[in-house]
């Protein structure tokens, strides 16, 4: 019985030896997720966010409502093997930094919160390359922590303030 409903956030910046671009890296991980891990009810578009800090490259980034029959402890260890399914392709090929980051966002339990696993995930309130592409999925789901729904958090997140003097 798939009782859970997780929001999963995605992100590549960087090209698979085989299957290309980040954004068909992303594209594969969703394939993937979709049909092992449960069944995808709803997918994001691929956006194309320009990068932070000194790295010049762009990340493709994406959001799905994934449900599951797996618990959270599970689910984290299946995401992980896919990051590693995809990263590890090439065996002996110097990968400093993953082609996959999956990360559980929001789960329909709510919180969860020891040294493996947080959810909600700890810094998805300050990222805007997680809660765009989340609002256009799951904009009314609600964190249990601040109480706002994705669509406030990125409206908060994205509210023109004032320059500070
Ligand atoms: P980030 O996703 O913040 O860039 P990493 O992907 O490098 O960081 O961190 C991986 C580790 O984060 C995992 O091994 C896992 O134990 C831990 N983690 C804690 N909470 C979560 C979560 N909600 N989703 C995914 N990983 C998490
Ligand atoms: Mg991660």
């Amino acid at each position: 019985m798939a009782k859970h409903l997780y929001l999963i956030a995605l992100g590549s910046n960087q090209r698979h030896p085989r299957l290309g671009s980040p954004r068909q890296v992303v594209r594969k991980a969703i394939a993937l997720i979709d049909g092992s891990l449960g069944k995808v009810k709803a997918a994001s578009a691929i956006f194309d966010t320009p990068p932070l800090g000194p790295s010049r490259r762009h990340y493709a980034n994406a959001a799905i409502v994934l449900k599951s029959k797996l618990g959270p402890r599970k689910m984290l260890d299946c995401l992980l093997a896919t990051e590693a399914m995809l990263g590890r392709e090439r065996r002996g090929a110097p990968w400093g930094a993953r082609v996959i980051d999956l990360d559980i966002v929001l789960w329909s339990g709510g919180i969860k919160a020891n040294r493996r696993l947080q959810i909600p995930h700890p810094r998805f309130r300050s990222r805007e390359f997680v809660l765009r592409p989340a609002a256009k999925i799951a904009p009314d789901w609600r964190d249990p922590l601040t109480g706002l729904n994705v669509s406030h958090l990125l409206a908060r997140l994205t509210r023109p303030r004032p320059l500070s003097k």
